[in-house]
């Protein structure tokens, strides 16, 4: 067989498809220009960016389904696991393994603890409020009941007394964030950990995003494997570290904690099946960009690069706290912000005004007693604009001041307080799609450009009832339209 190189593919030209792929990404938030403050982390170097590309390409098709078949991707994962280790104060004898997610990592984090507590009958872990929902996936998924605390409602720090108390016999894992994703905290882990500790329990430090930002800034309550009793941690490399998407770090203190999610089976006609993580087949690519990614910048230049989002969190805080209409809902400890309104406005009518001067900030729901706020993940190359920032902010509080809170239409209001979560089938969700004026061609959902009305809806249903709506947001988004890609009809 031989392969003819330059024969082209029989449907479209590589030429029209990569303009179509540039169309379609024309649509999307932008992930490089430090605009997009949620989702995406630019660390603004060019250099560093094209690396990790050329990196993603060239191990896009090695599989780290076999380690002994392409020992590249064990030596570049066990460089990253040490490289983590050095920087997370883990003690000699550590071990770790590369996920696709921080979601990923927390439910192998949950795995291992329950797999590690076979004599408990129906294992349940303890979380305070602030703790990121994949730990709620992770409850569904494997079983273990979430058992959630409030954390202290004037710090919004994990609260070590409550979650003493709320630990039983069933108990087999407890969790610390560093920080927390909505609020920017970083829980008291010490004192977390200790309570875990002395009943013999795990405890795992979810450093999805702060992992490798907190240990270069000054003054961070300790939070790593330094605390005693800190069992396993993750860390998102696709995060801070600026690398590609896919790839996060699951650290354990010894390989006895890891043990539980590894997987062999030979139960099977085919290859014997041996896996560290979820995935089987899993790409070299985001691990081969990571590995690249993270020599490049190196340790000094992720010092720098967390020192200068850090600032430009602190600047953007003081702005927003000098704003009227404003405020900052606690100081951050890292690069991450929460702001809510004075009630003369609404964060929602600020966040469309933001994406209408070319900022992208993330709305979050109420929750609790907090109001809802808005979510700033800050990266690097969001610094320099930090003044541009500020005044589109100061223009779109004013916009939404004059503008008033954004209120619920009545009758939609009705009908959604009418409304049983567990009842909303596919017709019920339709006519709701309707009278929102949010149904398109064929029934199709069509998102308005103009967002507040429908957040502030949502914001007014009870959790359920927000899930079961989202729920049906995204089975409509997620169906087939028009003509599948494919080849194009060939004449008869
Ligand atoms: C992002 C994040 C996660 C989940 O990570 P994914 O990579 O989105 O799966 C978990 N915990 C915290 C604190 C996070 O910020």
């Amino acid at each position: 067989m031989t392969h003819d190189r330059t024969e082209p593919g029989h449907g479209a030209s590589a030429g029209s498809v990569l303009a179509e792929l540039r169309a379609l990404q024309a649509g999307d938030l932008p992930t490089h220009g430090g605009r997009t403050l949620a989702y995406v982390y630019d660390s603004g170097l060019a250099e560093a960016d094209a690396l990790g590309r050329e990196a993603l390409s060239m191990f896009a098709s090695s599989n780290g389904l076999d380690p002994t078949a392409f020992p590249s991707l064990q030596r570049m994962e066990n460089d990253l696991v040490a490289e983590a280790g050095a920087l997370l104060d883990a003690p000699s004898g550590f071990v770790g393994a590369v996920t696709s997610g921080g979601t990923e990592s927390i439910l192998l984090a949950v795995l291992a603890a329950r797999e590690g507590a076979p004599h408990v009958d129906r294992p349940s872990m303890v979380l305070p409020s602030s703790a990121h929902a994949a730990f709620l996936k992770a409850a569904k998924y494997l079983g273990v009941r979430a058992v959630v605390v409030d954390v202290d409602p004037d710090t919004l720090r994990a609260d070590p007394g409550a979650m003493a108390a709320a630990l039983g016999d069933t108990t087999v894992l407890v969790v610390a964030s560093a920080p927390s994703y909505a609020h920017g905290v970083v829980d008291p882990v010490a004192e977390v950990a200790a309570v875990a500790a002395a009943r013999g329990v795990r405890c795992h430090v979810d450093a999805c995003i702060g992992g490798w930002v907190l240990p270069h800034l000054d003054d961070v309550a300790p939070w790593t494997f330094a605390v005693e009793g800190v069992t396993s941690l993750s860390v998102d490399l696709h995060k801070y570290a600026y690398t590609p998407k896919g790839v996060s770090l699951l650290l354990h203190r010894d390989p006895a904690l890891r043990r539980g999610h590894l997987f062999a089976s030979a139960d099977w006609p085919g290859y014997t099946m041996l896996n560290s993580t979820m995935q089987s087949t899993k790409s070299g690519g985001p691990l081969a960009a990571a590995w690249a990614v993270t020599r490049h910048i190196g340790r000094d230049g992720y010092a720098r690069l967390a020192r200068e989002a850090r600032d430009a969190t602190l600047e953007l805080a003081a702005a927003a706290s000098a704003t009227d209409g404003l405020r900052v809902v606690i100081a951050p400890d890292s690069t991450l912000l929460a702001l809510a309104t004075d009630g003369s406005c609404d964060v929602f009518t600020i966040a469309d005004e933001m994406l209408a001067r070319g900022w992208f900030v993330q709305p979050q729901m109420a929750f609790g007693h907090l109001p809802p706020t808005l979510h700033l993940t800050l990266s690097a190359a969001t610094a320099p604009s930090v003044p541009d920032f500020v005044t589109a902010l100061r223009e779109a509080v004013e916009a939404a001041r004059a503008a008033g809170p954004v209120g619920v239409d009545p009758s939609l209001g009705g009908m959604l307080a009418a409304l049983d979560p567990a009842g909303l089938d596919d017709a019920a969700f339709a006519g709701l799609l309707a009278a929102a004026g949010l149904a398109g061609d064929g029934g199709a959902l069509e998102l308005p450009t103009r967002m507040a009305p429908v957040n502030a809806l949502l914001d007014a249903c009870p959790p359920r009832l927000r899930e079961a709506l989202l729920l049906g947001v995204l089975d409509r988004l997620s169906r087939p339209t028009g003509t599948p890609a494919g080849p194009s009809p060939s004449e008869p």
